[in-house]
């Protein structure tokens, strides 16, 4: 990935270089601070591998807020609360990326995919009941990240 020297005269300098050619100043944090969106995304993908869902949620939450413009880790963040049955959360995120690239097939279509199953599973409803109460044994494994989340929330109630 390329960097930009905070001197102003160093730009586009690739990651082999160390030291701005401009004012010599040592380029490595710069050059850490750039990939570290992109190393949350990554170990965000590699939790929702092991479906450690509510893990990789944070992870790709950093991503963002660290890269804004990071459209992967928008899909991937949508990707795992579809998986969840979060077509809402799926969806939002998904606008999120729409919003820098509007022509993006890839997240136009998980957009529709989400919408599809959202209007068949009426999602709003389950999300209530899921988010209130601790889910029955059977939907445990399937939901296990939202039972996570709700007992997160009702530690942070007290
Ligand atoms: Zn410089």
């Amino acid at each position: 990935m390329e960097i930009n020297c905070i001197c102003e005269y160093g730009k586009n300098i690739p990651e082999e270089q160390k030291t701005c050619p401009h004012c010599g100043v040592d380029l490595t944090p710069l050059h850490n601070l750039k990939a570290l969106p992109r190393f949350y995304y990554e170990e965000g993908i590699k939790l929702a591998r092991q479906r450690l869902w509510s893990i990789a949620i944070d992870k790709f939450k950093i991503a963002i807020s660290l890269d804004p413009r990071l459209i992967e880790a928008y899909l991937a963040l949508g990707n795992v609360y579809l998986q969840n049955g979060y077509c809402d959360h799926a969806i939002a995120e998904y606008e999120k990326a729409l919003k820098f690239e509007p022509d993006n097939e890839d997240i136009k279509e998980a957009k529709m995919r989400a919408e599809k199953l959202g209007t068949s599973r009426e999602p709003k409803a389950q999300l209530k009941e899921t988010a209130t109460k601790p889910p029955e044994s059977k939907k445990q494994k399937k939901f296990g990240f939202v039972e996570k989340l709700s007992k997160s929330a009702s530690k942070s109630r007290k």
